[in-house]
């Protein structure tokens, strides 16, 4: 396994990338002039989080981080924020509100060292039971943006861009014009099956549109490796594939679980985690009506740990 790297995209913009698809693992994006730096998200532990900083402070000497931008609340993107101190924590209104509903770091780690035997307690002592999630105290946003936001740092334009619901209630994209560079946050996945939280698969499929719509080359997805225009489309492709057989299946009247297992066997490919096509089958029921679909994180992760058992 190799460990996480901070990636030189131009003289002033980085992204700490891990290469690997795994739950719990993201990328980061770092954009530093004049002695000021925007930080990209931060990891789900403490110690990856502060990884991430030692390498920053190698590689950027002198770079003092001012603002971190959260892509959304889920907490492989923002429970090292505490290690962050002074800076301003912006993340969309949508995400403000709604804050993933995510569980908390005990609540996760009681979860996922359960003795019970129940799917969703082997899917998250499978997934998650490595992590150390000790000494995190949840740090929220502490400025919200609807629309789009540009902010200056040092000499460099940066643009976020609120994506609407997508992966989660509210996705926030950071844009870097003059390098062509996109930080995507989880509105991407490269090499995995998309989770979706949002209730919309439609928004996902929208949401990759707005990425591909800022003319950007480069892109650095929330999970996995970095890809281009060519590979957003992929993705974007694949979703839409998947939209429309799941929209098939919910006007022949198939229930939500043999819907979710028939379209694993027709997309699931190569992509790692297919069993996340149930919150992607759940959210097209959704999206086209059908009613007394699940919502919330528990009924998904079961709909998941289900389908992984098939
Ligand atoms: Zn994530």
């Amino acid at each position: 396994m190799t460990a996480p790297s901070l990636r030189p995209l131009s003289t002033t913009t980085w992204a700490w990338v891990h290469d690997r698809i795994a739950w719990g693992f993201s990328n980061c994006g770092l954009i530093a002039s004049d002695g000021e730096a925007l930080l990209v998200d931060t990891q789900f532990t403490l110690a990856e989080t502060q990884d991430l900083l030692d390498a920053i402070a190698d590689s950027v000497p002198g770079a003092r981080i001012t603002t971190v931008v959260n892509s959304h609340q889920n907490g492989d993107h923002t429970w090292g924020n505490q290690l962050v101190s002074g800076a301003q924590f912006i993340t969309s209104t949508a995400s403000g509100v709604n804050l993933c509903q995510e569980m908390t770091p005990g609540q996760l780690t009681a979860l996922s060292r359960s003795a019970l035997s129940t799917p969703v307690a082997a899917y998250a002592a499978e997934h998650f039971g490595s992590f150390d999630f000790s000494g995190i105290t949840v740090q929220g946003p502490t400025r919200t943006f609807s629309g789009r936001l540009e902010l200056k740092v040092g000499q460099m334009v940066v643009e976020l861009i609120d994506l609407g619901p997508g992966h989660s209630h509210g996705d926030v994209a950071v844009h870097v014009p003059e390098d062509g560079v996109v930080f995507a946050g989880d509105a991407l996945f490269n090499g995995a099956h998309m989770v979706v939280w949002s209730d919309s698969l439609r928004a996902c499929i929208s949401a990759c549109d707005t990425l591909l719509g800022t003319g950007a080359a480069v892109f650095v997805p929330g999970h996995g490796k970095i890809t281009d225009r060519g590979g957003v489309t992929a993705i974007r492709d694949l979703l839409a594939r998947v939209f429309d057989t799941a929209a098939g299946l919910a006007a022949a009247g198939v229930p939500l679980r043999e819907a979710a297992r028939r379209v694993s066997a027709q997309h699931a490919g190569q992509l790692a985690h297919p069993e996340r096509l149930f919150t992607a089958v759940a959210a097209a029921y959704k999206d086209v009506g059908v009613p007394g679909i699940p919502a919330g994180t528990l009924p998904l992760v079961e709909g998941m740990a289900d389908l992984a058992q098939v």
